[in-house]
């Protein structure tokens, strides 16, 4: 695993995204976070730890705890782990600038062995969120030998007693888990501004998995 795409997309001096210095602890619990973000498209960041880093898809319309419903999730670059605990303001003209939303956070438990299931592209789970829950699954379009399908993933609820449906839950519980902000109170707060150097402190972390 490494995090070289995800340091090369960013200007480290202009933005307090971490550059990623946490390391995995081996007796936690694996850390899991969905973080929504308006950039030039509002989209939902799904992030499961797995080997040191946060294995990462953009998921456009956002998690649907429905089983009949299966979300596009785009495969991007892993990110640090430290990065799940984030919310607040990418400078614009940087790389992902816009708005980040802490949208639902937890653990996440593997069902059968998680890098064997990255590789033939069918990853099932548990998620232990705030909003959140049960057995989910991320299979890969295509299947194990696609390469055009190499990135689209789907994602999707799998059936039990966290299974819902009717209005979508990222319209009925749209606030961050961790502030209890919306979009907008986000966005007006300057000094949460990751640009701004001044005594911000550089990684605001250890939210992720606890
Ligand atoms: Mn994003």
């Amino acid at each position: 695993m490494s995090l070289k795409e995800y340091r090369r997309k960013r200007h480290f001096e202009k933005t307090l995204e971490p550059r990623g210095t946490r390391v995995a602890q081996p007796h936690r619990t694996l850390a899991f976070v969905v973080q929504k973000h308006d950039a030039s498209h509002l989209h939902y960041d799904f992030r499961l730890e797995l080997n040191g880093v946060l294995k990462s898809w953009a998921v456009p319309k956002g998690p649907d705890p429905d089983p009949a419903i299966k979300r596009l999730a785009m495969q991007v670059e892993d990110h640090p782990l430290d990065y799940g605990g984030f919310e607040g303001i990418i400078p614009p003209g940087e790389y992902g600038g816009g708005t980040v939303m802490v949208w639902d956070k937890g653990w996440w438990e593997p069902v059968g062995d998680p890098d064997k299931g990255l590789r033939e592209g069918h990853l099932k789970f548990i998620l232990h969120g705030e909003k959140l829950r049960g057995g989910w699954m991320l299979v890969r379009k295509g299947g194990p030998k696609s390469e055009e399908g190499e990135r689209h993933w789907f994602l999707f609820k799998e059936r039990d007693e966290f299974a819902r449906t009717g209005k979508p839950i990222t319209e009925e519980m749209p606030l961050s888990v961790a502030t209890g902000r919306d979009l907008d109170e986000i966005a007006a707060q300057a000094d949460r501004v990751w640009g701004l150097k001044v005594k911000i402190p550089r990684a605001p972390r250890g939210q992720a998995g606890q």
